[in-house]
């Protein structure tokens, strides 16, 4: 299932490929035969834009897949969850609850909305938002009779659930909708408890997807909003095709946008999501391999939690603080043995735009920021390869 051969030289997100040096990479898109089939049907059909077949297709296969009612694809994750706070009433001088460690496409549509984005740090266990610093902002902001936010984002950051029972009891409480960023998670589930069975995305009133091309299934770039409640996803349609209404001339209703997904690319989609199983699969494989090759070492694995089935979409250990080095010589460790390490995002407080916005905790982001690095787990890794990445990390601590 290798497109290497045909990969353009020198091209960093190329199947399979190596880098320059031969350097290893983090990740890369897994694009085979299937997926040529699909794109050649959909330009070879002529319906290259965001009217076909496919895109229909993709979103019924992708409701399915993850077990929500509608979906409707979008041309980002971003765009996803700009019309998902829309759908949710967000507006001009709102607060939303976002998590603070996480990628900034999470944030970037909070502002699009004119609202302001508090700011909540991760806790420890599962690198995602902390369900305890939540529910006793929303108890205070009750009792001081403070409005409450337009709604809470839920971020499952590198594949991983976030603890879902305590954080949907805190919004429910005061009655505040959840947007779940699902970008990283497709594929992830909850394994027990309350929300068993159910996969990420689809508790929250509304989950939005990524197909972006380092995500774990890629339409080259597009996205995915999911949602049970049938008035919603009738909206989300009608305002990423420029609201506009069935009429011979041109009539739209309110401001919409284009953010609908194009049929070549619901076609790489369609072929993706049949394939999806083996790539959840082989990322279950090279996690359970790196736990049991770095079990010995002072590195702080990746969360295992109880209940909380992650994909390991991407592999992200932790220097530990007893160790004088940080993460920077970690990565020039690594780099300069050929591996495609790479560091985990500044927190969203630390970022330059939203340096205002208002931050609860921040210490826990900012101790995964200045110790954090992900190692290559591309679904093609190979075992000679990820053997490759074992014995530069084992080097380190040697
Ligand atoms: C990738 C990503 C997004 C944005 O998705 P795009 O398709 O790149 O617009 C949003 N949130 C998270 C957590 C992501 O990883």
């Amino acid at each position: 299932m290798s497109g290497a051969g045909s990969a353009p030289a020198g091209e960093a997100h190329a199947p399979g490929a190596r880098g320059p040096e031969g350097t290893i990479p983090l990740a890369v898109p897994n694009i085979g035969e299937l997926e040529r089939r699909y794109v050649l049907e959909a330009v070879e059909s002529g319906f290259v834009s965001s009217v076909g077949p496919f895109v229909s297709e993709f979103e019924r296969r992708f409701a399915e897949r993850v077990g929500a009612k509608h979906a409707v694809a979008c041309a980002s994750g971003t765009a996803a969850i700009h019309i998902g706070l829309l759908l949710l009433g967000v507006g001009r001088g709102d607060d939303v609850v976002c998590s603070d460690f996480t990628f900034v496409g999470s944030v970037n549509p909070i502002a699009y909305c004119g609202a302001r984005p508090v700011l909540v740090d991760a806790e420890t266990t599962t690198w995602n938002i902390d369900p305890a610093l939540l529910a006793a902002e929303l108890d205070r902001r009750a009792v001081a009779g403070e409005a409450q936010p337009r709604a809470v984002e839920i971020v499952h950051v590198l594949g991983q659930p976030a603890d879902m029972e305590p954080l949907m009891d805190a919004c429910e409480r005061h009655g505040i909708p959840v947007l779940e960023d699902a970008a990283e998670s497709l594929g992830a589930t909850w394994t027990a408890g309350r929300y068993a069975g159910r996969h990420t995305g689809t508790v929250g009133r509304i989950g939005c997807f990524s197909f972006n091309g380092n995500k774990i299934a890629t339409t080259g770039g597009g996205g995915m909003l999911v949602t049970d409640d049938d008035d919603l996803a009738a909206r989300a349609r009608h305002l990423t095709t420029q609201a506009k209404v069935p009429d011979v001339g041109y009539l739209h209703d309110e401001v919409g946008y284009n953010y609908r997904l194009t049929n070549i690319a619901a076609g790489l989609g369609l072929a993706q999501l049949e394939r999806l199983d083996d790539f959840v699969g082989a990322k279950h494989r090279i996690a359970a391999r790196y736990d049991e090759a770095f079990a010995d070492l002072p590195l702080v694995l990746p969360p295992r939690v109880e209940g909380l089935g992650a994909t390991y979409w991407l592999y992200s250990v932790l220097v530990p603080e007893t160790d004088g080095r940080g993460r920077d010589e970690f990565l020039d460790h690594l780099n300069g043995l050929g591996v495609g390490a790479r560091a985990l995002w500044r927190p969203l407080h630390a970022q330059p735009p939203f340096l205002t916005a208002p931050v609860l905790g921040g210490a826990v982001g900012d101790g995964l920021f200045a110790r954090g690095l992900s190692l290559p787990c591309a679904t093609e890794l190979t075992d000679a390869d990820q053997d490759r990445v074992i014995a530069a990390v084992r080097s380190f601590f040697a």
